[in-house]
């Protein structure tokens, strides 16, 4: 199992991570990447990106140098109904979503209360993927998260810096690997990359899925005509 496009990766509009989109780009391209996925930090978290960076980003090229540039946002789950920090007028320009806890935006609340967030994040109709819900320091209800996936299409992701930046992840990850194949729900591997050497570095996620044995044909960023399917028969059908 590989993978040949990363979907969750960071510029310097998100003012923790150090990469220009061009740098990130190249990187993608050096791999043999189809696509790249620019999901910067959406305004709630304190260093994010303005709206205005999300309402401009259609003015980008969405192929440059023959990779697919995928012009997305990874947005915050600000509270237990699922509202997110950025507005429908927005989101429904976005290419991609991925939806997210980050202790910056939100205290974790109790299992109860972190998997209604999550579920309502995934109910909503502009976000295509849950970011890295292994994060053991908001605990979820995994059946439950995964079963909501299951009626929406919503993609989980399996990000490979949550094993080193948020301990505990590689067990929660593994459960929720266990889960999606028992339910046949599609994941996708991400770097949640910060810096563009770490683009496509999906190693640990690749890892933890041979580990629990996971079926490749649910992985969506495990080939190109996998990836392009996921996007058409999305809900918002993208043309890769
Ligand atoms: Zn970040
Ligand atoms: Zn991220």
């Amino acid at each position: 199992m590989h993978t040949i496009a990363d979907l969750h990766t960071h510029t310097m509009a998100s003012q923790h991570a150090y990469s220009t989109v061009t740098e990130n780009l190249h990187a993608a391209k050096a791999l043999g990447f189809c696509a790249l996925g620019m999901t910067d930090h959406a305004p709630g978290m304190p260093d994010g990106a303005i709206a205005h960076h999300f309402r401009c980003l259609g003015n980008m090229p969405p192929v440059v140098d023959g990779v697919r540039l995928i012009r997305g946002a990874e947005v915050n789950i600000m509270d237990f109904a699922g509202t997110l920090d950025l507005e429908e007028e927005i989101l429904e320009k976005l290419e991609w979503v991925i939806a997210s806890y980050h202790i910056e935006c939100i205290q974790p609340g109790s299992r109860q209360e972190n998997t209604a967030g999550m579920v309502a994040a995934i109910r909503n109709p502009y976000v295509d993927c849950i970011g890295h819900c292994g994060n053991p320091v908001f605990p979820i209800d995994i059946p439950a998260v995964v079963s909501a996936c299951r009626e929406t299409g919503t993609l989980l992701e399996i990000n490979s810096s949550s094993f080193a930046i948020r301990p505990g992840s590689h067990e929660v990850c593994y459960q929720v690997a266990l889960e999606c194949a028992r339910q046949g729900v599609a994941v996708i591997v991400s770097s949640d990359a910060h810096f563009h050497t770490r683009v496509g570095d999906h190693a640990a996620s690749l890892d933890l899925l041979r580990e629990a044995d996971f079926p490749e044909e649910l992985v969506v960023n495990s080939s190109e005509e996998r990836l392009r399917a996921y996007f058409a028969h999305r809900a918002r059908p993208l043309a890769l």
